[in-house]
C-alpha cells in the first residue's frame, strides 16, 4: 500500500509539475535601456524617417508603445533620480542637476533613498549599472555602494566616446566640472582601457553581464550617454547617413544608430539564452531632445530639454514582456517613476519608502481600465516653473513667462492654443492639485550645475585630495 502511494506521488510529479519544484517561476529579469537626450520623434516607432531604429522599434511592436509617457524632470540628473527611486525627486531635494564634486557626499542621491537595485537585491537579483551614473561622484555614491552588484561606466553627466579622448586616469586627475568627460572607464573599481567606441563598449558590458547571469534573476540598468553631446561618431555609423546633409543631424543620427545596434545585440542575447519571456524591457529617453545642441527632433512637441512644455518631458517610451503583455499602443499618461513600481511589484518586493509610481501591468493586461495617474506633476525649483496635467488632457504650465498657461493636450499636443483660465473649473482644479502635491516637496539639498562657479568658490577644495576609486 505504502509502495503504491509513493508510485502515485511520483506519477503526479511527472505529469503535473505543480507538485514539483519546477512550478516555482523564476522572478522576471529587468532591463532598463535609458538613452540620453533623444528627441521624441527620433525613433521609428514615433514616425522618424531619416534615422532607422529597427531594433528599438521591435520593443514597441513586440510590446507596448506609449504615446503619453513622461519623465519626472526635463534634464538628466533629477530625471534619473526619479527613475531609480520611483519617487518624485523633489521629495528628497534632488531638484537640480548635480555637480561633479567627489569630496561632497551631498552632491547626489541622498543615502535615505532606496534605488531599484537595492530593492531588487532583497530578492537576490544581481544587477549592473552600465554607462552614465550622474547620481553622485562621492565614493559613498558609487553604484556598487547604491545596490548594484556591478558597475561599468563613468560617474559624470556626459562623456567622450572615443578611447583616445579618455586621457585622465581617474577622478583624482579631474580639475574641472567637465574634466569628468575624459576619465577612463571603470569596471567596478578597476580602470578599463576601452578599445571600441564607447556606445559599443557599453553594449558589450551589458551583454556580457546577461550571459553571466542567465541562471539568476538580474537587473540591467543600461544608461547609454548617447546621443548626449559631445557629438562624436565613427565612420561605421556616419556612413549609414550619407543622405543627411546637416552635419550635426548626421552625427546625431550615427550615434542613435549605434545605440540601436546595441539594443539589437541585447535583444538577440536574451533570445539566444531563451530568457526573452522572463525579461521585462523598458526603453526611454531621460528627457526631451535639446535640438539646438545635438540636432534632435521632438516632432510637434513644443520646446525641448529643460522645458516644462511637452518637448522637455514627454519622451519616447516602449516596453516589452513577451508572452505576458500583448503588443498594443497605450495612450493614457504614464511616467518613468512607474518603472520602479512595476519592477518591484513583479519581484514581489516591498519598497522601503512611499513611491509615486504605479505598477503598470494590470493596466496593460486590461485588468484595470482606469488611468494609472489621474494627475502628473513637475517642478523646476530655481526657475519657479511648474506643470501639472490631468488624464483628461488638460495641462497648466508656467515656464519662462510671468503667467501660467492652460492647454488641452488631447486637441493640441503642440501647446499652441492657450485656453481661457478665468472661470475655468479645470484650471482651478489643476492648481489646487499642484499646490497640494507641492506641499510634499523640499527645497534642493545641493547647489546644481547652474551654480558651478559659485560652488567652486565656496569649496576651494573641490578637486583637491580626491581619493581614487581604483582598488590598488
Ligand atoms: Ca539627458
Amino acid at each position: 500500500m505504502k509502495k503504491n502511494c509513493v508510485t502515485l506521488l511520483l506519477l503526479l510529479l511527472l505529469i503535473n509539475p505543480i507538485f514539483g519544484q519546477d512550478k516555482v517561476e523564476k522572478l522576471p529579469n529587468v532591463v532598463i535601456i535609458l538613452v540620453d537626450d533623444l528627441g521624441y520623434a527620433d525613433v521609428g516607432f514615433n514616425g522618424c524617417k531619416d534615422i532607422s531604429t529597427p531594433n528599438i522599434d521591435k520593443i514597441a511592436t513586440d510590446g507596448v508603445k506609449f504615446t503619453n509617457a513622461y519623465v519626472s524632470y526635463a534634464v538628466c540628473g533629477p530625471s534619473r533620480a526619479g527613475l531609480i527611486t520611483g519617487r518624485y525627486q523633489d521629495r528628497f531635494g534632488f531638484g537640480r542637476n548635480p555637480l561633479l564634486a567627489p569630496n561632497d557626499i551631498n552632491q547626489g542621491l541622498p543615502l535615505s533613498e532606496e534605488t531599484l537595485a537595492e530593492a531588487l537585491s532583497k530578492k537576490d537579483y544581481k544587477s549592473i549599472a552600465v554607462g552614465k551614473w550622474h547620481l553622485g561622484a562621492n565614493l559613498k555614491q558609487y553604484p556598487t555602494q547604491r545596490g548594484f552588484t556591478e558597475f561599468f561606466g563613468f560617474l559624470s553627466g556626459g562623456h567622450n566616446y572615443f578611447p583616445e579622448k579618455l586621457t585622465l586616469n581617474d577622478i583624482s586627475d579631474v580639475r574641472t566640472q567637465y574634466g569628468g568627460y575624459s576619465t577612463k572607464i571603470l569596471h567596478n573599481k578597476k580602470r578599463i582601457e576601452i578599445k571600441k567606441y564607447l556606445t559599443e563598449e557599453l553594449t558589450d558590458a551589458a551583454v556580457d553581464f546577461i550571459k553571466r547571469n542567465k541562471d539568476n534573476p538580474f537587473f540591467v540598468y543600461l544608461a547609454y550617454n548617447a546621443p548626449h553631446t559631445p557629438l562624436q561618431a565613427t565612420e561605421k555609423y556616419l556612413l549609414r547617413f550619407k543622405n543627411i546633409k546637416n552635419k550635426k543631424r548626421r552625427t546625431y543620427a550615427a550615434m542613435v544608430s549605434s545605440v540601436d545596434d546595441g539594443v539589437g545585440l541585447v535583444l538577440e542575447e536574451l533570445k539566444k539564452l531563451n530568457i526573452e519571456e522572463n525579461t521585462i524591457i523598458y526603453f526611454l529617453s531621460d528627457n526631451g531632445g535639446p535640438y539646438l545642441y545635438n540636432g534632435s527632433n521632438n516632432g510637434e512637441l513644443r520646446d525641448g530639454k529643460g522645458s516644462l512644455y511637452e518637448g522637455g518631458i514627454h519622451v519616447p517610451f516602449a516596453m516589452q514582456w513577451k508572452g505576458h503583455i500583448k503588443p498594443h499602443v497605450y495612450t493614457k499618461p504614464i511616467i518613468s517613476l512607474d518603472i520602479f513600481a512595476t519592477s518591484t511589484a513583479l519581484a514581489n518586493v516591498k519598497p522601503k519608502n512611499p513611491i509615486d509610481g504605479v505598477n503598470l501591468i494590470p493596466f496593460l493586461t486590461g485588468q484595470k481600465n482606469n488611468s494609472p495617474h489621474k494627475y502628473l506633476y513637475w517642478r523646476k525649483f530655481d526657475q519657479k516653473a511648474y506643470a501639472v496635467r490631468c488624464d483628461n488632457g488638460m495641462k497648466v504650465v508656467k515656464y519662462k513667462s510671468d503667467d501660467d498657461k492652460m492647454f488641452n493636450l488631447n486637441k493640441d499636443i503642440g501647446e499652441a492654443k492657450e485656453l481661457e483660465k478665468n472661470n475655468s473649473k479645470d484650471y482651478r482644479k489643476l492648481i489646487k492639485k499642484y499646490n497640494s502635491w507641492q506641499s510634499l516637496l523640499i527645497d534642493p539639498v545641493f547647489l546644481g550645475l547652474r551654480s558651478n562657479k559659485e560652488y567652486s568658490k565656496k569649496h576651494p577644495d573641490r578637486f583637491k585630495n580626491v581619493k581614487s576609486y581604483i582598488n590598488k
